[in-house]
């Protein structure tokens, strides 16, 4: 069954209202969501459903379901949902914001890192990218400085949609080797950071990169002949 995506359009939503279409073993599928299932490398939301009576369900996880834009909400403990129940969605937005100025800043630090991208993951305290590249090649001040730089110029960042021919046309738009940029229904969609960046993703992102505030790198480190890896955390 399919979910309306509302961070899709709007990835600030703190709270909503939907009804339940499906529960089933595998979690709950509502008719509309503000929840991000993993994806993209982003890990999914956390959060609350609450009942018309005030009993707060609590999401561990989201995960995509078989079909196209269809999101499992996965409660922690069994749920005495049935369908088309009204709920209030509230996710645990302290986390998320994490996860999108995380997510934002990996943006920014594909533009000063130049390699092909093998991998990715963004989690609430810490994300990474690994990189086709020579270790010589990857200096921790340096991208932490460049990124940084690039941060402070504050530009607000789009959502674009072209088709999938579009992006059949213009393969160099897809940096990340191991993940295909989100497909389905003809159309794909491309996070642009004007003057900086412009890639295939399905993920939330900040309206203005400023929100990032600051990175640090980690560490560096080799994950195999085709993966280094740089590991960043906010800075402030
Ligand atoms: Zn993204």
């Amino acid at each position: 069954m399919t979910t309306e995506l509302l961070f899709r359009s709007d990835a600030y939503l703190k709270t909503a209202q939907a009804q339940v279409i499906a529960v089933h073993e595998r979690g709950i599928e509502l008719d509309r969501t503000i929840f991000y299932p993993m994806g993209g490398g982003q890990m999914g939301d956390s959060g609350v459903l609450l009942r018309a009576s005030g009993e707060a369900i609590a999401i561990a996880d989201t995960r995509k379901g078989d079909a196209i834009d269809s999101v499992l909400h996965i409660a922690a403990s069994s749920t005495p949902l049935e369908p088309w129940e009204m709920l209030t969605l509230e996710i645990d937005w302290q986390r998320r914001y994490a996860l999108m100025r995380l997510h934002t800043a990996l943006h920014v630090m594909s533009c000063v890192v130049v390699a092909p991208v093998t991998g990715g993951n963004i989690s609430p305290d810490k994300a990474r990218l690994d990189f086709d590249i020579d270790m010589s090649r990857l200096d921790a001040e340096k991208i932490e400085q460049e990124t940084n730089a690039l941060i402070a110029r504050g530009a607000e960042t789009e959502t674009v949609w072209i088709t999938e021919e579009e992006l059949d046309a213009r393969p160099e738009l897809v940096k990340t080797m191991s993940v295909q940029p989100p497909r389905g229904g003809g159309r794909v969609r491309l996070l642009r950071i004007p003057g900086i960046d412009l890639q295939p993703c399905g993920g939330t992102h900040v309206k203005n990169i400023a929100e990032i505030g600051a990175i640090r790198v980690l560490k560096i480190r080799s994950e195999g002949r085709r993966n280094k890896r740089v590991e960043i955390a906010l800075a402030t």
